[in-house]
């Protein structure tokens, strides 16, 4: 009998990151059924309901532990989303000690696998003879720009948004600073110093995983394997996407089935983004402007972009603040879903035909595995450097003009969904869209650059046990 190969892997608190490592997980027992997966789950105050049902329908082969609940209270007031995620990680690592020493004591594990705001679990690889890797889950230019940084932290004495040339990360699009992660916005916060000390940490690791795919990001992933660099081993194992089956007969999806093949745009802004309340307005009348159908995930406005992002979402109805009449007046044009929606049921539905998205990373791969080209309104995080990979790069994107006063104004937002939907830029968008899905069909295939990859490297662990 094949021998049972164990592995730990610890998520980042927040819907987004555990969702990746579980897939990731779930795609590990797909290629080999011997494998059995512990999850250490590390959160900010009780977890989501989203995040709870994705827990609840684990396969047997993955065991959830939940960590003991880091208390809001307990974290530094008013630092930024990315913060609050590693010192909600940081403040958890005395149970992830106690769990690492519980589930290895009569169990021999292979190999620790953390999320990338999750590093500092790593440092018990060694106390616990464990292979250490990081699970990137955002793109290949993303996590070239992490290790890029480290050399233009030395190189640079200006803010990088003045710099006056965009930034040339080996391999990568060039991306101007003002596109960089917010992390790397202002390089006397501490925010910018965790970035780096992160960015630092993964060149010590045994390797890194990162959902993307080869042939989507091959400039990218050609200079982070190139020798010289000194990096780490980095495997490109993605797509890795949720697969959603379990939606069917939601009024959204009776209300796609009702639409024209391609007619409909679908607009949502991941997990937590959050809008203004004036923008909300600008968006609801480019909307209606644009006389096109469209299905929004609408959420209670905010001054911060990630307000929801790690809070569980409050009782009031999103819906009150759209402006006056919009819901009458486009009842004929448009659906509206409060706060969550079934958005890879959705993407994956015949009468979408664009996404409007804040280009959250896993929203990007969702959107490339089911073809559906993009309007790219980044909001937080890499978000930014994302949009520009989609559409300077991959041209399978438009991404609107943010005006002087900081709002995507409704004259643009008719602009770009016209674009899209019904102009040449946006067929070629669509057509090149295709091309990629069929690439990330490819990618994950029996013999695909994807499953190589991953397979190689279970092998190495089915060795060690
Ligand atoms: N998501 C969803 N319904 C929603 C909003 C988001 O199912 O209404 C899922 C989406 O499919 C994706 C994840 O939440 O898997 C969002 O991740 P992403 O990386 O795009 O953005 P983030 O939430 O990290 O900003």
């Amino acid at each position: 009998m094949e021998k049972r190969v164990h592995i730990a892997v610890v998520p980042g608190p927040g819907f987004s990151h555990l969702v990746p490592i579980l897939q990731f997980s779930k795609r590990l027992l797909q290629l080999h059924p011997n494998f059995h997966v512990t999850c250490l789950i590390p959160s900010l105050g009780s977890p989501s309901t989203a995040s709870k049902s994705i827990l609840e329908a684990l396969p047997p082969n993955i065991e959830s532990i939940f960590l003991e609940p880091v208390k809001p209270e307990d974290l530094p007031q008013r630092v930024a989303i990315e913060t609050q995620i590693q010192f909600t990680v940081t403040l958890s690592l005395p149970s992830i000690h106690q769990s690492l020493k519980n589930i290895t004591s009569n169990t021999p594990f292979v190999a620790l696998v953390a999320d990338s705001f999750a590093f500092e679990a790593l440092d018990f690889a060694e106390e616990f003879n464990l292979l250490s890797y990081i699970y990137f889950p955002s793109a290949a230019t993303t996590l070239s720009w992490y290790l890029y940084a480290l050399k233009l932290d030395k190189e640079t004495s200006c803010e990088y948004r003045d710099l006056p040339e965009p930034v040339k990360i080996p391999g990568c699009v060039p991306i101007h600073g003002r596109d960089l992660n917010n992390q790397a916005q202002d390089r006397s916060s501490q925010v910018y110093k965790l970035f780096l000390q992160r960015a630092q940490r993964f060149c010590s690791v045994d390797g890194i995983f990162i959902n993307t795919f080869f042939e989507m990001e091959t400039g990218p992933m050609r200079a982070l394997k190139e020798e010289g660099r000194g990096y780490p081993q980095v495997f490109s194992v993605g797509p890795i996407v949720q697969t959603g089956d379990d939606a069917k007969g939601l009024e959204c999806l009776t209300w796609l089935d009702k639409q024209e093949d391609g007619s409909v745009l679908y607009v949502s802004f991941g997990s937590g983004g959050t809008l203004t309340q004036e923008q909300v307005n600008e968006l609801a009348y480019g909307l209606e402007l644009s006389d096109h159908k469209f299905l929004w995930v609408v959420r209670e406005p905010s001054s911060l972009a990630f307000d929801a992002y790690l809070r569980a979402q409050k009782s009031v109805d999103p819906l009150h603040f759209l402006p006056e009449g919009f819901l009458e007046r486009t009842k004929e044009k448009g659906m509206v879903i409060p706060s969550w929606a079934p958005q890879v049921e959705v993407l994956a539905h015949s009468s979408v035909g664009g996404f409007l998205t804040h280009c959250g990373w896993n929203s990007i791969l969702e959107s490339v595995v089911h073809g559906v080209p993009l309007i790219t309104w980044p909001l937080f995080a890499e978000q930014r450097m994302n949009a520009v990979v989609l559409s300077e790069g991959l041209k399978v994107g438009v991404r609107p003009r943010v005006s002087e006063n900081g709002l995507v104004e409704r004259v643009e937002i008719v602009k770009v969904i016209k674009c899209l939907m019904e102009e040449e830029e946006g067929r070629e968008m669509r057509k090149r869209m295709k091309e990629l899905k069929e690439d990330a069909a490819n990618a994950i295939k029996e013999d695909g650059s994807s499953t190589k990859t991953l397979s190689e490297l279970v092998l190495k662990w089915e060795s060690l046990v």
